[in-house]
């Protein structure tokens, strides 16, 4: 007898389960593992942000219910942050919804318009998240895929009729996990284009907003009449390394908005206003500290691109983000090269085929460790080939 739905039944078994069991049975044996696999920056939450928490912990006003969309002046930091960064003007009360990290709005965001049945158009390679919310909502994910070939953008003329009909959503994601790709404001608005011609809304996934190393990746509330028909997802996880402290936002489209808000406001109640006001203060802070951040994991990124590349990998050089997508070497799947790397060098990576099926021939590789332990797998990796 068993007490689980069907739908819990058919979760495949969280992929980073039997890498976890292997990196601790190593560790167990006193074997000094260097973990590429996971995408929690070892950088620490600024000072002042911890700071402006523990005053807004004393007031016992904080303590009480947050209002269901989030408190305004967190939503009013976040209207402000994309005014002054990406010229884009939103109304904090409608076009702006608090979330308990992004993932929490992704997920929630999938039932809100997509019926049973229906699809969700899904980048491959991407973020498990997409994916899986769609399975648990009912409905099917459609794989774009995006390579090296298309440049990391999906080719939307392809996409066949039926599937034009049946889909109610379509996840982007740039800076790409885990590809590290950035695209340029004229994808968005051939995106954007593509989505008011088919009626096929918009949700982009910007978790990695501020971490880009060449040009400065755009908002696809930049292009021409995005507002119409997408939303976009941020989140303080990652640029200001407050993984932990859950919480991120919606933007975008007020119907879209005012939707997820209300399914939301049926499973949960907002983030604690303490957590809420202190990233209003990180936003609206000088983001010198963000700035130096993005150069750590830029050092980091050559270094390790540089090394790659002189042991004969092939690795396109990353846009954004803090992850290196690399292909294995010959005679290798991602999951054998993935294993031999663990064994042989008690490295972790991640195979690319976690991240879908277009994933497969590729590894990822978090850049969330100090420069002399990147040269550390590097000189791992020569002592194997
Ligand atoms: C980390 C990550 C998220 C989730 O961020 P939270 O705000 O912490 O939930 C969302 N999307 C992508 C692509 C990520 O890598």
């Amino acid at each position: 007898m068993s007490f689980i739905s069907q739908k819990v039944k058919i979760i495949p078994p969280y992929i980073f389960s039997e890498i976890n069991r292997k990196k601790t049975e190593m560790k167990d044996k006193g074997i000094d593992v260097i973990d590429l696999g996971i995408g929690d920056p070892d950088l620490s939450t600024p000072q002042p942000i911890i700071d402006k928490l523990i005053d807004e912990m004393q007031d016992q006003r904080n303590f009480k219910y947050s209002n269901y969309s989030g408190c305004l002046e967190f939503r009013e930091a976040v209207s402000s942050h994309y005014q002054k960064q990406y010229g884009v003007v939103l109304d904090p009360e409608t076009e702006v919804l608090t979330l308990i990290g992004s993932k929490e709005g992704i997920a929630n965001l999938v039932p809100t318009l997509v019926d049973p049945g229906n699809y969700v158009l899904v980048p491959n390679p991407s973020y498990g998240v997409y994916r899986m919310a769609a399975q648990l909502a009912g409905s099917h994910a459609y794989s774009m895929p995006i390579n090296k070939e298309n440049n990391f953008k999906p080719e939307l003329n392809t996409l066949p009729d039926y599937i034009k009909k049946q889909a109610q959503l379509m996840f982007l994601n740039y800076p790409s996990n885990p590809t590290s790709a950035i695209v340029g404001l004229e994808f968005f608005n051939e995106a954007v284009q593509f989505a008011k011609e088919n009626k096929i809304p918009i949700a982009h996934d910007f978790a990695y907003n501020k971490i880009t190393f060449k040009e400065p990746a755009p908002s696809i509330l930049e292009a021409d009449g995005a507002k119409d028909t997408a939303i976009e997802f941020g989140s303080l996880s990652k640029s200001y390394n407050m993984t932990g402290w859950r919480i991120g936002y919606a933007v975008g489209n007020k119907e879209i908005i005012r939707a997820l808000s209300t399914i939301k406001s049926n499973t949960d109640t907002s983030q604690f206003l303490p957590i809420q006001k202190a990233a209003a203060y990180a936003l609206n802070m000088d983001q010198t500290i963000v700035n130096k951040n993005v150069e750590i994991y830029c050092n980091r990124m050559n270094t390790f691109v540089e090394g790659l590349n002189s042991l004969g990998f092939d690795v396109i050089p990353p846009d954004g983000s803090f992850f290196v997508w690399f292909p294995v070497l010959k005679n290798y799947t991602s999951e054998s090269f993935t294993n031999e790397v663990l064994e042989q060098c008690g490295v972790v990576l991640t195979p690319g085929s976690a991240f879908g099926s277009s994933g497969e021939g590729y590894v990822r590789a978090s850049l969330t460790h100090s420069v002399e332990r990147l040269e550390e797998v590097i000189d791992r990796f020569r002592r194997i080939l």
